[in-house]
């Protein structure tokens, strides 16, 4: 970092400080962290009181997983694009930090925004914790307990480095504090994700379509949607869960928007052309669609985070194939049933038994207000 930046920094953070309108770069790079910046993005234009520079990493590239988000949710295009996707896990986010080191630099901004738990979230804390640019976490605290999971690696380290450590719910709250955080750091705010429903779910109209050509019926069918590696990267959960959608379907037809990971997964294994003829698999949709989707279901089966939460907005039950969750308030509140997806006919008789359930009332995630109490004590702290 230079001098004046530095200086410019030092400022910024000393009480007392003349306002002035502060610099935020955010870094992206993943289909939640689009619509979770969609919401935070707004209030900080409401503001004025902050300027945002955005880069988006390219972790997410085909157009129905990004550019669809920035178009339909009235987002900005990003200032910069790195174009980074593929590879493994270090080289993608080496690169990605060599990158957004060198954007730090010209950028010199007052702070550095990221969401989540993906390489991108990572690489970008990394960078601008290293040139002592203050970092901000947005879903900071969540935990799996499971160091196999790279989600769960990218955001124990992003929140060990950050300065705001914005929580969704008070369970991550906890969890920060049990690991010794400082409590000045954990700030509970509510889940973005939950804004993001409630202003976009009111901005869209009722009559926005089902996908045409599939006989979808509001209410009569199940929605699913599969991406986390620890499903797509084994054969024998990927099969279980695959036979287990099939077998589904055989009572309540069963639509499945394909992440392209999955897709990839599925074709290697030389499953994906009966499967299209087995259920309905589509495209991934863009949000919008997805959230007429998520509503008109009966059931939601996902191993997705986002989605598991957007079941509960909407009121539809959920069952998420996965050993665990970092969403477990739902499924104490009875909203979730967990099942590791390890064999089909134990699956589909899960998620048949959850079929017409519901849970508590219950409120975990806030009032929808989260992305302004993110901007507010950003602008305070930077002397904004
Ligand atoms: N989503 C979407 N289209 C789809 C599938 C999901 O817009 O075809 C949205 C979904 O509504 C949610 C977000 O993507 O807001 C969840 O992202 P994803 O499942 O990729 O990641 P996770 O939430 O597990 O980090």
């Amino acid at each position: 970092m230079t001098q004046v930046a530095r200086a410019s920094l030092d400022q910024a953070l000393s009480p007392g400080s003349i306002r002035k309108k502060r610099k935020v770069v955010t870094v992206l790079g993943a289909r939640p962290q689009f619509i979770k910046a969609s919401v935070v993005s707004r209030a900080m234009a409401r503001t004025g009181r902050l300027s945002e520079v955005v880069i988006h990493t390219g972790q997410h590239f085909d157009a129905n997983m990004s550019d669809v988000f920035f178009e339909e949710l009235g987002m900005a295009p990003p200032a910069h694009h790195l174009e980074i996707h593929g590879g493994t896990h270090g080289e993608m986010t080496g690169r990605m930090l060599v990158s957004t080191e060198r954007l730090l630099r010209s950028e010199c901004p007052d702070c550095l925004l990221v969401y989540g738990d993906t390489n991108s979230t990572l690489a970008g804390a990394l960078a601008a914790a290293k040139l002592q640019i203050p970092v901000a976490h947005v879903e900071a605290g969540l935990r799996s307990f499971n160091m196999a999971m790279p989600e769960e690696i990218n955001r124990i380290l992003t929140d060990r480095i950050s300065r705001w450590l914005f929580t969704p719910t008070e369970d991550a709250a906890c969890n920060l504090q049990r690991e010794g955080f400082a409590e000045a750091s954990i700030i509970s705010v509510g889940d973005v994700m939950y804004d993001a429903a409630m202003y976009h779910g009111a901005q869209m109209s009722a009559a926005q379509a089902l996908p045409a050509g599939l006989g979808l019926e509001p209410k009569g069918y199940v929605l699913a949607t599969i991406h986390r590696a620890e499903n797509t990267d084994h054969p024998r959960r990927l099969e279980a869960i695959s036979d287990a959608l099939v077998r589904t379907h055989g009572t309540i037809p069963v639509v499945w928007p394909l992440h392209p990971r999955t897709r990839s997964a599925l074709m290697r294994s030389g499953r994906l052309e009966a499967l299209g003829r087995q259920l309905h698999l589509i495209a991934p949709v863009g949000y919008l669609a997805m959230v007429q989707l998520e509503r008109n279901a009966a059931l939601i089966v996902t191993d997705s985070g986002g989605v598991q939460k957007e079941a509960f907005f909407h009121g539809v039950p959920c069952v998420t194939l996965r050993d665990e969750t970092e969403w477990i308030e739902l499924v104490n509140a009875g909203w979730n049933r967990l099942v590791p997806p390890l064999d089909s006919a134990h699956v589909a008789v899960e998620i048949l038994a959850a079929l017409g359930c519901s849970g508590q009332n219950v409120q975990p995630y806030g009032d929808g207000n989260a992305a302004s109490r993110i901007v507010e004590r950003l602008a305070r702290d930077l002397n904004a």
